[in-house]
């Protein structure tokens, strides 16, 4: 029992320690603090080499126009961003099937030309850019990450706390906590990211020039494909409902009070 005791003692000493020695960030335009365990410049290597990896299993896109589109949108949103340490690289992937988008830590976007039926205007576009450069400069890739190493080393603790007992006990334990992790962190913390995402991204839009209302517009095209054979694979990776539309409204007056229209 003391020994289990001792065990636990340490644990709380090296979570306070992991906890004392991060970076504490904090999420431009929410002002949010974040726990991130690995630095930016960590981050941004690991998000090249995904971008990499994930780049040279498609097929780039030689559209001009849908590049110089992209590129224009990408830039000027990146432009105030704040971040002028990314290395910001935009890139159009040639697939009409997928409507996808996704962004990397250090600034690496894609866009899947099966997206471009859902966003048509420019603005719509815009959003979507907006959103997954938010999901970068917010550093959720980081965050997430440090999440992860956090709940190993709430499970690696529970192992050493409950040594000695059966197998079937630690097995019992790490089942458990396994579940709880996957419920009762994981799941809400994606969504929080989702809707922080959104609110940093109407705002960047806005001082873009580009119209914040667009937004909900966007999502509600693509919720009508919800129920169709093959939905929307933004919405997967993206989780979109009434009640996520609802929100992004209920934001739009704070971030039109950033856009002069053009
Ligand atoms: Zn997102």
């Amino acid at each position: 029992m003391k020994s289990a005791f001792l065990s636990i003692q340490y644990f709380f000493f090296f979570l306070l320690a992991a906890v004392t020695f991060s970076s504490c960030a904090t999420t431009p335009v929410t002002g949010r603090s974040q726990l991130i365990l690995v630095s930016e410049q960590e981050e941004a290597n690991l998000g090249l080499q995904a971008y990499q990896e994930t780049l040279a299993k498609e097929k780039i896109s030689k559209d001009p126009q849908i590049n110089a589109m992209v590129n224009r949108i990408g830039t000027r949103i990146a432009s105030i961003a704040d971040k002028p340490e990314y290395n910001w690289q935009f890139t159009v992937i040639d697939n009409d099937k997928t409507a996808n988008a996704f962004a990397l830590p250090g600034g690496k976007v894609a866009i899947y030309t099966g997206l471009l039926p859902y966003t048509k205007t420019e603005s719509g576009l815009a959003f979507v850019m907006a959103h997954e450069i938010a999901h970068a400069i917010a550093r959720h890739g980081g965050e997430r990450l440090s999440q992860q190493l956090l709940l190993q080393l709430g499970q690696q603790g529970l192992n050493v706390a409950i040594a000695g007992r059966s197998p079937a006990a630690v097995q019992a334990v790490n089942v458990g906590y396994g579940l709880a992790s996957t419920v009762g962190v994981a799941l809400p913390f994606s969504r929080r990211h989702e809707y922080e995402a959104d609110e940093i991204g109407l705002t960047l839009m806005a001082k873009a020039g580009y119209d914040p209302r667009e937004a909900p517009t966007f999502f509600e095209r693509m919720l009508n494909e919800s129920n169709k054979q093959s939905p929307p694979v933004f919405l997967s990776t993206h989780p979109a409902d009434q009640d996520r539309i609802r929100k992004i409204r209920e934001m739009i007056p704070e971030a039109m009070t950033y856009y002069r229209g053009k």
